[in-house]
């Protein structure tokens, strides 16, 4: 593990130092990053054909480290199990239908896409998501997409849940179940959810308190904290500004924090503390 963790890119520790902040505010001690992770996943019986999927992966290395949220779209949007399994359908519009496979060939697009937005709305504190590959809701690139006739046009679609919760939240680390057997991408989504659930913590410890800005030492985080005080004192949108500091946030951390341990240690040590027992047991 340590191998791709000890590689030294001075280039990318620049880059890093110009993108990202160093934290001094001290974290609750209650808290715990939040992971939403597909029902099928952790073992319950939600699929179409009242099976599941269970991983141990997710049970062994996660449940310890992070809150988990269960969800499943199927079931929020009001399907039962047993149900008819579903299929993506491109339309003549170039739009993509959700089609019940049974003789009432149902669409449930727009009751998935209300579910997503629905509970976006809930769970406001989420880092992230773990989704079931290959599913019809659930699935991030893994899906298939079929044409009318019943043709398959992709392997690598998204499922019209994720689809919807990734347009509207872009920067939320998301992947499905596909991404835990390569150990290095499992771990570059776990470090994204740790920060992102962080960013997310301190932006309400700093929304919700008159504690000082941390000291800073880049233009970007230092304008970050400028703009949310204006935001507080005329009641801006706050979730907006996080959201803008996270689209530099997240690349870096995708690309350069894998890489260096010290480097994530120091510039994230909450999420370097809760992830590095995961790191020693990959
Ligand atoms: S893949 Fe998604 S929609 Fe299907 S059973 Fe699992 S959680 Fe539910």
């Amino acid at each position: 593990m340590h191998v791709f963790l000890n590689i030294n890119i001075t280039l990318y520790i620049n880059t890093c130092c110009m993108l990202l902040p160093c934290y001094d505010v001290v974290m609750s001690a209650s808290y715990l990053p939040v992971i939403a992770v597909s029902r099928c996943l952790l073992g319950d019986k939600v699929r179409y054909d009242g099976s599941h999927e269970f991983n141990e992966y997710i049970s062994n290395y996660i449940a310890d480290a992070f809150k988990i949220i269960p969800f499943c779209p199927e079931c929020l949007a009001g399907m039962p199990v047993p149900r008819p399994p579903i299929r993506l359908v491109e339309k003549e519009d170039g739009a993509v239908a959700a089609i019940t496979q049974n003789k009432s060939r149902i669409d449930i697009a727009d009751s998935l896409e209300t579910t997503a937005r629905y509970f976006i709305q809930k769970h406001r504190s989420l880092g992230g998501i773990i989704f079931k590959s290959k599913s019809p809701s659930c699935g991030v690139r893994t899906t298939k997409l079929f044409n009318s006739q019943g043709e398959i046009l992709t392997y690598s679609a998204t499922g019209l849940f994720a689809q919807t919760i990734s347009a509207r939240l872009p920067h939320l680390p998301i992947e499905d179940d596909a991404c835990l057997k390569d150990k290095k991408r499992f771990l570059d989504l776990l470090i994204r959810i740790s920060a992102y659930s962080e960013l997310l913590n301190r932006s309400r410890q700093h929304h919700e308190s008159q504690f000082c800005p941390p000291q800073c030492y880049n233009k970007i985080i230092n304008r970050y904290f400028h703009d949310m005080n204006i935001n507080k004192d005329i009641g801006g949108n706050n979730h907006f500004i996080m959201e803008t500091y996270a689209a530099y946030l997240m690349p870096a951390l995708s690309h350069a924090l894998l890489r260096h341990e010290s480097m994530l240690e120091q510039l994230l040590p909450e999420t370097y503390n809760k992830l590095i027992n995961l790191i020693e047991k990959l």
